[in-house]
């Protein structure tokens, strides 16, 4: 039996870790469950799943989880802030992670159960765009294990030999890694049409079903660009040994070129519970409820190069990404922002993109070298990007 944390299980990929745990009650024990603030909804999770702890971020929202468990009848311990959220990574019991929680927020306790030797299922992508070097080594010195749930990752992860990690990718006879993308809701939108796009239409992805920051990064291609930098520590590798294909039909979730003119793909459905099942059974499989896919209904595979003008955020990724250094950590941090303004329609969706290139230009990048110069880059980073947004609001136009 292995015992399970499920770290923002509120969230779309927790509701999917969830959903795969319960097909294999027999193997998998959830024994934390966490969300930011959302009460009725952990109450409901807790009620189906019985773990032994329940975490809120929030304080006042944990009072309240608290109050309806004894309420129920339910003994499941109530924890709050950022320490339950460690707490609930570290204890003896849990074996695998799920790292779901979205942004900056899910860095310290996925970084505290890499320190504790666990195996990590990583979905959460900003806290290695943040902090990369810290999180391998981490991994490493601890003996944990990190498998990708990003799909892309997870597909190049599925296309490499067993012993890519000891050897290096480049010992494995890899020439590139192709990092596929849907190319988002905007894909054929006309340019001068982007910055009228609301939050609504940047929500609808054509593909994926996903939480609204993921949603939006897909729609400015942000998200292809933190991938592209969770590519590059996932794999150590470099960007340039990374090419992104834009994919429109999302059937090839990525690839991988070999030296001897092979390209080993791996295929499915748009359904976050294959790398899922894949990266918590992993060397086994086990079965995710996902469709099969059938090759007559997809009937066409297309492709094509990004568009930088229509997507900058791209280029600004990539630049961060060559930068490195808290580079990517403050493009990390100047996105979580932007992206939250036009949530809340305090900015356009264009200006997203603004915002991030103006702040990664303002703040210098450094070398990462501990978690508190990474924190640091982050808030400084937030607060510039921040001004920027209360600037736009008092009709200041970038
Ligand atoms: P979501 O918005 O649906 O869920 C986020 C979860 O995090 C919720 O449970 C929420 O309560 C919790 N949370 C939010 N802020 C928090 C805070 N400050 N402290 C503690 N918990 C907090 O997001 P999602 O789509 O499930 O994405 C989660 C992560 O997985 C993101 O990093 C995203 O990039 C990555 N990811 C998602 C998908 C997908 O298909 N949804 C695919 C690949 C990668
Ligand atoms: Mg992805």
């Amino acid at each position: 039996m292995q015992g399970i944390t499920i770290l923002g299980s509120t969230g779309s990929i927790g509701i999917n870790t969830l959903d795969v745990v319960s097909r294999h009650s027999d193997q998998y024990r959830v024994i934390a469950i966490t969300a930011n603030s959302q009460v009725d909804r952990l109450f409901q999770q807790c009620s189906e799943f019985n773990p032994d702890y329940a975490v809120m971020a929030d304080e006042a929202a944990a009072q309240q989880l608290n109050d309806k468990l004894i309420k129920a009848g339910l003994a499941i311990d109530v924890l709050s802030g950022v320490e339950g959220l460690i707490k609930v990574c570290i204890l003896p019991q849990v074996d695998q992670v799920m790292a779901a929680i979205v942004g900056a927020a899910g860095l310290k306790p996925t970084l505290e159960a890499a320190k504790a030797g666990k195996r990590i299922l990583l979905a959460n992508k900003e806290s290695l765009v943040m902090s990369g070097r810290l999180f391998i080594d981490a991994v490493r010195d601890n003996n944990a294990e990190l498998l990708p749930i990003d799909s892309e990752h997870n597909a190049i992860f599925q296309c490499l030999p067993s012993n890519y990690q000891k050897e290096g990718i480049e010992r494995v006879g890899v020439k590139r890694i192709l990092l596929t993308g849907s190319g988002g809701p905007f894909r054929t939108t006309e340019i001068n049409k982007l910055e009228q796009v609301t939050p609504e239409q940047a929500c609808a992805h054509p593909n994926w079903d996903m939480g609204k920051k993921i949603s939006v990064d897909s729609a400015t291609m942000m998200n292809k660009g933190l991938e592209l930098i969770e590519a590059c520590w996932l794999f150590s590798t470099t960007p340039d040994a990374i090419q992104i294909v834009v994919h429109p039909q999302s059937v090839i979730h990525s690839m991988v070129q070999y030296i001897d003119g092979s390209v080993l793909a791996q295929m499915g459905q748009p359904d976050m519970r294959t790398p899922i099942a894949h990266a918590l059974g992993w060397p086994d499989r086990i079965s995710s409820g996902v469709e099969h896919l059938d090759l007559f209904d997809v009937a066409h595979l297309d492709f094509e190069k990004p568009d930088y003008e229509r997507f900058p955020c791209l280029k600004l990724a990539e630049e961060a990404a060559n930068i490195s250094g808290t580079a990517p950590a403050i493009l990390n941090a100047a996105n979580e922002v932007a992206v939250d303004a036009f949530l809340n329609k305090q900015i356009k969706f264009t200006q997203i993109a603004k915002i991030v290139d103006m702040t990664l230009t303002k703040i210098t990048s450094q070398k990462a070298e501990n978690i508190d110069i990474v924190l640091k880059a982050d808030s400084s980073a937030r607060q510039y990007a921040e001004r920027i947004v209360t600037e736009t609001g008092n009709g200041v136009s970038y």
